[in-house]
């Protein structure tokens, strides 16, 4: 990158989209993992301190405002919520590129069970994200 773009401006770019989008952040301790809540407009995300927190944070927004975030198929959710993300982003890294691979290597491999509806609401899904 030639310009330097801080990580308040990441920080602020994030709040920015979930005022206007009215979209809730739940803050995380925890710098790993993020989850959504797509009927909710909730997401949790870890505080935005570096680059990856911010890809991560665009991934969970993803999951709210992307496409195909209603399909069965957690691939094809998780690929939305990156494309999202990776449209969105007022920049991209390679370790953004790296932790948006790795992720979706990881639900590629892996044949994810459909999600189930759970007793604390009828048709609510929540996407549960870990990063390594
Ligand atoms: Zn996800």
């Amino acid at each position: 990158m030639l310009l330097a773009i801080t990580v308040e401006q990441l920080n602020q770019h994030i709040l920015g989209i979930c005022r206007q989008q009215e979209i809730q952040i739940e803050w995380r301790r925890s710098s790993r993992g993020g989850w959504a809540v797509h009927e909710f407009e909730l997401i949790s995300i870890p505080p935005i301190n570096s680059a990856i927190a911010y890809a991560v944070a665009l991934h969970e927004i993803g999951h709210v405002l992307g496409r195909h975030q209603r399909s069965r198929s957690r691939p094809v959710r998780e690929r939305w919520a990156w494309d999202w993300a990776r449209r969105h982003a007022i920049t991209w890294t390679p370790a953004m590129e790296r932790t948006m691979r790795r992720s979706l290597d990881r639900y590629e491999q892996r044949s994810w069970p459909p999600i189930q509806t759970t007793a604390r609401a009828s048709s609510v899904e929540t996407f549960d994200d870990r990063y390594r």
